[in-house]
């Protein structure tokens, strides 16, 4: 019978420049669309690292060069962007491939806006570098007349650092869950989603953050009543021991199990817990809720059950 899938899709799903993005993305449309041919429910979620950095790094070079005529783009903005792009390049690649199986199923990208609460201690600790290197006194420049947090990066110059705050809620869920019952392929919560908090009014404001991606595609899939959270990525299956000797690539785990070994240290953190902590949550949020994390090109098998770290209770 045919599940309702959300798929993560990370960063080799896309590619690092536009060239490889236009390639990558054929080849991520026929894993979505295999799933797609077996009856499934797909609702696709992605990052956008490489993405937001080279918007993000175009609209200050707009600023410096001509500051009287460009006011800096918010990052919230630049996530928007990135949704946009990525959003027209998969929405075309499943659309072709779709069509090219005789399946008749419309595509759409859903900007979608993603709740953050501004009391989130990420706040106060931004973590996550973004855009180019800059000089001592470019980054001066943007403290004083911006308010960017800025680090010195292990002695090869200033970046920008911004806040991954948890995901709290989708503001244009109840649009999402509609176009999935209308039988669409729904692309939303790109880059971790947009994000914004409330403020008077019905006003949403947007917060210089980027939210992850497993993080949302965790809180997408419990809030569109997904059976299974699955998250692409380059590795087949998750390790314990990773890249030492003792390395043990693992097929099924219990979200117990999975705490026991986040405990220990297994998993690195801003790659592979996030993942794992996603999938715990998933599980965790729900009976009969699976989760999955595999490479892009074993999605089949693995929602088959023949590979990839299968999370369940
Ligand atoms: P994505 O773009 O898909 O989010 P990331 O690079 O953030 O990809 O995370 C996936 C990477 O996590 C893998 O390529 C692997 O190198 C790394 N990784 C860290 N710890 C583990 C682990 N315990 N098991 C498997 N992979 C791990
Ligand atoms: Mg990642």
């Amino acid at each position: 019978m045919g599940k309702r899938i959300v798929i993560a899709l990370g960063g080799n799903a896309l590619g690092n420049n536009l060239p490889e993005q236009m390639i990558a993305v054929k080849q991520t449309a026929r894993a979505i669309v295999d799933l797609i041919q077996e009856g499934h429910q797909v609702i696709i979620a992605h990052g956008n690292g490489p993405q937001v950095g080279m918007i993000q790094k175009a609209m200050a070079e707009l600023t410096r060069s001509e500051p009287d005529k460009y006011i800096p783009c918010p990052l919230s903005v630049c996530v928007a962007m990135s949704q946009g792009y990525i959003g027209y390049d998969l929405q075309n690649a499943l659309r072709e491939e779709l069509l090219d199986r005789g399946i008749r199923k419309g595509v759409a990208t859903v900007l979608t806006q993603v709740e953050v609460d501004p009391a989130d201690p990420a706040f106060a600790h931004p973590t996550k570098p973004i855009g180019a290197f800059m000089t001592r006194e470019e980054a001066d420049r943007l403290v004083a007349e911006r308010g960017y947090d800025v680090v010195e990066d292990a002695g090869r110059g200033y970046r920008r650092v911004v806040a991954s705050p948890r995901p709290q809620s989708i503001i244009e869920i109840e649009s999402i869950r509609d176009m999935v019952d209308a039988g669409l392929v729904v692309v939303a919560c790109g880059g971790g989603g947009i994000p914004v908090y409330k403020t008077e009014g019905h006003h949403l404001k947007g917060a210089a953050a980027v939210i992850d991606k497993d993080f949302a595609a965790c809180v997408l899939a419990q809030q569109v009543e997904a059976d299974t959270l699955i998250i692409l990525t380059a590795v087949e299956k998750v390790a314990i021991n990773f890249g030492q000797p003792n390395q043990k690539w693992l097929d099924s785990i219990t979200p117990a199990e999975a705490k026991v070994y986040m405990a220990r240290g297994h998993f690195a953190p801003g790659s592979m817990l996030p993942k794992v902590e996603a999938a715990v949550e998933f599980v965790e949020s729900g009976p009969g809720r699976t989760a999955l994390i595999t490479l892009l090109e074993k999605a089949k098998d693995g929602v088959a059950g023949k590979t990839g770290t299968a999370i369940h209770r």
